[in-house]
């Protein structure tokens, strides 16, 4: 029997519910560069799922509104049984989204909450990240930076704009938009606000924390820098950890990597593999643990996993100790890659540091 996989792609996001992974949309072969037409309307109503524990995919149809257009590059966070889809990269030149969508796993319904519209919210962009918080027991998402065409939205008052040499404009937007009342708006921003950047990765460590890393900032400069957001309902403060230098462990500058949560008994580590930083991948897997903010490479795991850029990667918990990291597609070389990579962590790899 042929077992069923999912095309090839990348600038796609895989989100874990419960022993399920569900992927949309990414660059695929076939995606026609157009703003919509029937092909792409339909190759954009599937949603592949993904059963951890058999490791097999299911291509599935989706109902409700149409998918969002902002099919590469776009940002990605669950809230329960909800994924929400930010933005992206509609696929033809210059046209970028600034959509907000939820996508109901159980029933398989997409709906637009926001549209793209140059109106008001965060601008049209790529390569933002979004990650959901809980403050008093209500829900947010948050989405900060990214990167679109120069002729947008109205400027968040400060927010940073940068224009790359090839009229890309990126931006350290922070915004967070409120589930109960359907509203985009800006916190106050205190502390260390990283600069307007792209393709970083964004990844949650409480309800109310979360941790950046790495990113691109334009013409040839990536970033290795980490920051730590604290938020509140009406503000957010960050905190900058830059590389100390010297002789301390630190990887390198990249940008499309991805980046997981490890929760284990010694506190949440942030696990990167991948990316990219000119001309080739980083071809590396580190760890760091968050409570310290150290960082350790780990050199077990093979170069099909660790060389890849804009690919996804996911965390499902088998037990306390032992976490599965499941990585689909991105590109080697400028082709994509087509595989799912199933790698497990154990206690023992972090805990040497300890
Ligand atoms: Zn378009």
């Amino acid at each position: 029997m042929e077992v069923y996989a999912p095309v090839e792609r990348y600038g796609h996001s895989t989100v874990q519910v419960g022993d399920y992974l569900y992927m949309w949309g990414g660059n695929q072969p076939d995606l026609p560069e157009v703003h919509n037409n029937e092909e792409k309307k339909s190759m954009c109503s599937v949603v592949e799922v993904c059963h951890v524990p058999t490791g097999e995919w299911v291509q599935k149809p989706t109902t409700g509104d149409p998918a969002p257009l902002g099919v590469r590059g776009y940002a990605a966070a669950v809230i329960r049984n909800e994924i929400f889809f930010f933005g992206g990269y509609c696929g033809h030149k210059g046209c970028f989204h600034n959509s907000l969508y939820s996508f109901n796993v159980d029933t398989f319904n997409w709906k637009e909450l926001s549209p793209t519209t140059s109106h008001h919210g965060p601008m049209m962009k790529s390569g933002s990240s979004m990650i959901a918080i809980k403050v008093k027991d209500e829900d947010y998402l948050a989405v900060i930076g990214g990167c679109g065409s120069s002729n947008n939205n109205p400027p968040q008052p400060g927010a940073q704009y940068s224009e790359d040499s090839n009229g890309y404009q990126r931006c350290n937007e922070i915004h967070t938009y409120r589930l109960k009342t359907d509203e985009w708006t800006s916190p106050t921003v205190t502390g260390d606000r990283p600069p307007p950047i792209n393709y970083f990765t964004l990844t949650s460590i409480t309800n109310t924390t979360a941790i950046l890393f790495g990113g691109y900032f334009g013409d040839e400069r990536w970033s290795n820098d980490a920051y730590v957001f604290e938020f509140t309902d009406t503000s957010v403060r960050c905190t900058e950890f830059p590389n100390p230098g010297g002789s301390v462990p630190w990887p390198k500058e990249r940008s499309g990597h991805s980046s997981v949560l490890i929760n284990c008994s010694s506190g949440p580590h942030l696990l990167v593999v991948g990316g990219f930083a000119g001309i080739r991948c980083t071809d590396d897997c580190w760890l760091l643990n968050i409570n310290k903010m150290e960082w350790k490479e780990l050199t077990n795991i093979p170069d099909s996993v660790t060389d890849r850029d804009s690919h996804s990667l996911s965390v499902w918990n088998e037990t306390q100790t032992t976490h599965w990291i499941i990585e689909f597609g991105g590109e080697r070389d400028y082709s994509s890659i087509s595989d799912t990579r199933f790698i497990e962590i154990s206690e023992y790899m972090y805990t040497l540091n300890d």
